[in-house]
């Protein structure tokens, strides 16, 4: 198929794919070799070893890239491979603004490993365009931002901290895990790129760990495929094949997700244990406004304020049954946890607090179980949390 003019749920099913020339299978082949034959010294056609490029692979990147609109897809073994690759493009001296609530893992990238290469960062909340400018130095040659963000669902104005970076010539990478390009195209609101953790959304059945960066400027595309193959954190044929059948069904999970969460949000609001709602859809939420202009839907994440703390959390916690307890977000099952001390536990208490994540913050990852299933499960969590 040409990817050319289809829609997005048109392409998360051909995107990149075309029936093998051997057979004519219609599913894209999982090849697993590490090596290709060569007719002559140096001459191959499209593949010599697959750390460099493998046919399974290539079809994911290219169904990534037609997803963000994108001319280049670079896929990893992780979402934290996709990161590092991008920031082993920076030099030592670099200086990279980034959002204040980002993945726990990317956070740790910064302040633990690229710290120690001399890479500098700062952390700040960018829901005000303004002090992003200001935060702005010379030597910034990237901005790296979130939204929704993990777990406030902090909405960032894209369009106006891309116009601010591109002023300023540096790069703007947008984590676009939470919406997915089903919902928000950051590349068409002027990011240099988007970066992805395959793991959640994307591939959607969490049965594998994997990322991509998706770009649109060649010189940086050329980049990271050299740093791709150069460091070598490639995703396995296998994991490649996983995602591309994930991505199938993307487009009716997400309808289905953001249908979800809409019906058990409405609940959630009028909950008398409930102190809060975070959620880009109400408009109450205070990024409201830009979601609602630059995301086709608010998403499929949650999070609330329980009264009653952290013994109120715990029991909540503990008396569902159709939502698993689990870290990590984006799959078909239902999953609830505390981030407090679990996906933010490395967050230090007293930043935590300036966040707003609090002991009774409890986060959502609405699946595609029954809604009726799911909003009875919430309630028996609510009991069992009255109790506590
Ligand atoms: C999970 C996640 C990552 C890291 O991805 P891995 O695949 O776990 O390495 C990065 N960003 C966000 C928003 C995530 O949720």
């Amino acid at each position: 198929m040409k990817d050319e003019g289809h829609r997005l749920e048109t392409l998360c099913i051909h995107a990149g794919q075309h029936p093998d020339p051997t057979h004519g299978a219609v599913m894209t082949p999982i090849v697993l070799a590490s090596t290709f034959a060569q007719k002559s010294p140096g001459q191959y056609e499209a593949y010599d070893y697959s750390r460099a490029g493998n046919p399974t692979r290539t079809a994911l990147e290219g169904c990534l890239a037609a997803l963000e609109g994108a001319k280049h897809g670079v896929a990893f073994g992780s979402g934290c491979a996709a990161t590092t690759a991008i920031l082993l493009g920076l030099r030592t001296g670099d200086h990279v603004l980034c959002g204040d609530d980002v993945y726990g893992g990317t956070f740790r990238i910064f302040d633990k490993v690229m710290k120690q290469w001399g890479l500098e960062a700062t952390f700040m909340d960018m829901s005000d365009p303004a002090m992003v400018k200001a935060a702005m130095r010379p030597n910034t040659r990237l901005v790296w931002l979130e939204t929704p963000s993990n777990p406030m669902l902090k909405i960032i104005d894209i369009a106006a901290i891309a116009q601010i970076a591109k002023n300023a010539g540096a790069q703007i990478c947008v984590d676009n895990t939470f919406a997915t390009p089903m919902l928000q195209r950051p590349l068409d609101l002027g990011a240099t790129m988007v970066v992805h953790s395959t793991t959640k959304y994307l591939n959607g059945h969490s049965d594998v760990i994997g990322g991509a960066v998706l770009t649109s400027d060649d010189a940086l595309g050329d980049k990271l495929h050299f740093l791709q193959k150069s460091v070598g954190g490639v995703p396995s044929p296998f994991d490649c094949y996983m995602v591309l059948r994930g991505l199938k069904t993307l487009g009716v999970r997400m309808k289905q997700h953001v249908s979800s969460a809409r019906t058990l949000v409405d609940r959630l609001v009028k909950h008398k244990q409930v102190e809060r709602v975070f959620y880009p859809g109400l408009t109450t939420h205070e990024g409201h406004e830009i979601a609602a202009r630059q995301m086709k839907g608010p998403g499929g994440m949650i999070s609330f304020e329980l009264a009653g703390g952290l013994p109120a959390a715990k029991a909540f916690l503990e008396s569902l049954r159709v939502f698993v307890c689990a870290e990590s977000l984006g799959g078909v099952e239902s999953l609830a946890e505390h981030p407090a001390i679990m996906t933010h536990a490395s967050v230090p208490a007293d930043v935590r607090k300036t966040l707003g994540i609090g002991d009774g913050l409890i986060r959502l990852s609405v699946g595609l179980e029954d809604e009726g299933d799911l909003a009875d499960d919430l309630d028996r969590g609510f009991q069992a949390a009255a109790k506590a």
